[in-house]
């Protein structure tokens, strides 16, 4: 694999679907995919992004983009921040008008991304095998239009979101999202102990999943 560019990006895949997450649940986006990751998730669902794909120049990237019809844009991977690159893809996207958000693990900086973009960044709990990467100083950049999203695999995990939302006052800083691993915990036990707990998140199935299952493209 030739190495990146300053304006090159390794690309796992482009595709339209709908956001199945967060506040923009629903709207129809396209996803750019970048490839590549640092991490190792125990319950990761895109590990075909690992490697592969194509070299594409920025120009490229933003005329595909261009194709659909949607101002909603979804930067994701793999781990987009990886490739240094990525920073420029996202200005540029806002530059076009986009509404964009960028899917990041929280290992990685955060404080580089163009301000105009909406962050959604991972806390990787200990049921992940990856809590150690957590870049705690993301935290501090973290700003209203972000999201923050932790996913749960068993109930030592819910306890250790909760004992990091009353550490750190998460729910302040930004929109926080539970999410259940799939096939790991039943998505109702999720919602219970956040019910009973009163917790100031917002649960969340991946719509996607629900609509098309797990597979590439969707
Ligand atoms: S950070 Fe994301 S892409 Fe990387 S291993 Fe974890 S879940 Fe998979």
């Amino acid at each position: 694999m030739a190495p990146d560019t300053p304006r090159s990006l390794r690309v796992s895949e482009i595709f339209f679907s709908l956001q199945g997450e967060g506040s923009r649940v629903g709207l129809p986006t396209v996803f750019v995919r970048l490839t590549g990751c640092p991490l190792r998730c125990t319950w990761c669902d895109t590990s075909h992004a690992f490697s592969g794909g194509q070299s594409m120049s920025l120009a490229a990237i933003l005329a595909r983009v261009a194709e659909f019809p949607t101002r909603q844009v979804c930067v994701t991977g793999g781990e987009p921040l990886a490739q240094k690159a990525c920073l420029d893809l996202l200005t540029a996207l806002c530059d076009r008008g986009y509404d964009v958000a960028l899917e990041t693990s929280g290992a990685l900086d955060v404080s580089l991304v163009d301000p105009r973009v909406s962050r959604i960044m991972d806390l990787k709990a200990p049921g992940s095998g990856e809590a150690k990467r957590n870049r705690w100083e993301n935290l501090a950049y973290l700003r209203p239009h972000d999201e923050l999203k932790i996913i749960i695999a068993c109930r030592a995990d819910y306890e250790w979101a909760k004992a990091q939302l009353a550490k750190y006052d998460l729910a302040r800083r930004c929109p926080v999202l539970l999410s259940p691993a799939q096939g790991l915990i039943e998505p109702r036990e999720l919602a219970e102990w956040i019910l009973a707990d009163g917790l100031p998140v917002r649960f969340q199935l991946q719509l996607h999943k629900c609509l098309w299952g797990n597979i590439p493209g969707r």
